[in-house]
């Protein structure tokens, strides 16, 4: 059964660690992921854009495909599945496609307020049907879904306005970057985190862009009251790799490794050892049910 995701991350605030919101790409991402959090007794947020949705054929599949894994895999930990930087529109596709967690992404829209209002929809229609929410306030730098946003240190007074909406959880920047972080990256800013959770107390936060911080930023991010910690580029990076590296030492040219189960399985392996990895980074190993 798919939880929302509010209770594992207020837990998650109280006890000091992060749960990874790991994006999936196709049943095997999944697959992989849900090995690595069950392995390892952790709760975990399995997420998706659009984007990802629309090569997955839809939200629908996207979400039955996850239902269906955690029902034959018989996994035992709390699972979320949650949509990632959603559109107004999004949303109630998502709400309808049976989403137990949603993301409003309104730091694309024209104005503050508008943001506001949409996320005071979102949380009282979400909250009717026992879905969590995700706002966000300021936009977070890089580009993801072909929509780029300056990095940029969200306003405390804005994250406290949003918070005070009854949001789940919230998404502010901090320097955060979505992909790959350039070499003369400035890193995390725990200085506005601090001035954020001032305000915003234990509202569990969220950090996007989890690829490639330095482990002891996150862990200190943490600390100072992320719950949340979103991973897309890490894993697509390491499975690719591992596709690389079979290819170029010729072994898809032996036997029947042209057939996708051999051809493929170095990159999921890849996926599920990297992915239990940063489940033990963030601290939501052996915390299940906690
Ligand atoms: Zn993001």
């Amino acid at each position: 059964m798919l939880v929302n995701a509010t209770a594992m991350l207020q837990a998650a605030v109280k006890g000091h660690y992060g749960i990874a919101a790991f994006n999936t790409n196709d049943l095997e991402w999944t697959r992989s992921i849900l090995l690595a959090a069950e392995e390892l007794q952790s709760p975990v947020i399995i997420q998706c854009t659009r984007g990802a949705a629309n090569w997955q054929q839809g939200f629908k599949v996207v979400k039955d495909v996850v239902e269906d894994l955690v029902d034959y895999m018989k996994i035992t930990v709390p699972v979320a599945m949650h949509l990632d930087h959603g559109t107004y529109e999004d949303c109630f596709e998502a709400i309808d496609a049976g989403f137990t967690s949603i993301m409003y992404d309104g730091s694309h829209e024209p104005t503050f307020e508008i943001n506001m209002e949409r996320t005071a929809e979102i949380v009282k229609l979400c909250h009717s049907k026992g879905i969590s929410v995700e706002a966000e306030v300021g936009g977070i730098g890089g580009v993801e879904d072909g929509v780029a946003s300056n990095g940029e240190l969200a306003d405390p007074q804005e994250c406290k306005a949003i918070a005070d909406l009854g949001v789940d959880f919230l998404a502010c920047g901090i320097g955060n970057i979505h992909g790959l972080y350039p070499a003369d990256w400035a890193g995390l800013s725990m200085d506005r985190l601090a001035e954020i959770k001032a305000l915003t107390g234990d509202l569990p936060l969220v950090l996007h862009g989890g690829t490639g911080i330095p482990t002891a930023m996150v862990q200190e991010a943490i600390t100072n009251g992320v719950a949340k910690i979103n991973v897309n580029t890490d894993l697509q990076v390491v499975m690719a790799r591992a596709t690389r590296e079979f290819i170029e030492s010729g072994k898809d040219l032996e036997g029947k490794n042209y057939d996708p189960r051999k051809l493929l399985k170095p990159g999921f392996d890849a996926i599920v050892k990297r992915a239990k990895e940063l489940i033990v980074d963030f601290g939501s190993d052996g915390k299940g049910w906690a």
